[in-house]
């Protein structure tokens, strides 16, 4: 009863932390790092960026919407993990 929204935002939480925008400096870029063509947002990353398409297929298929490939932590962490993004 009404604990659905909760347990997914328990579960998506990690994502949540992952996602949280670096201090800026001014030498940083809102700016994909993989194809520096489009702003570094969730969406772009794991639904549209070319620069890692490899490693997306590799670990999360071709996810078509971002609750699809948020729904794969794992998968998402590995893919974060092998870009090396998880500093
Ligand atoms: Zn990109």
């Amino acid at each position: 009863m009404g604990g659905r929204s909760k347990a997914w935002f328990r579960q998506a939480s990690p994502i949540i932390f992952i996602f949280q925008p670096a201090p800026l400096s001014s030498s940083d870029s809102p700016l994909c790092r993989a194809c520096m063509e489009a702003n570094e947002t969730p969406t772009h990353v794991l639904l549209q960026c070319r620069g890692v398409d490899e490693q997306r297929a590799a670990y999360l298929g071709s996810p078509v919407s971002l609750p699809e490939a948020l729904g794969d932590l794992g998968g998402l962490l590995s893919f974060w993990s092998e870009l090396g993004w998880l500093e």
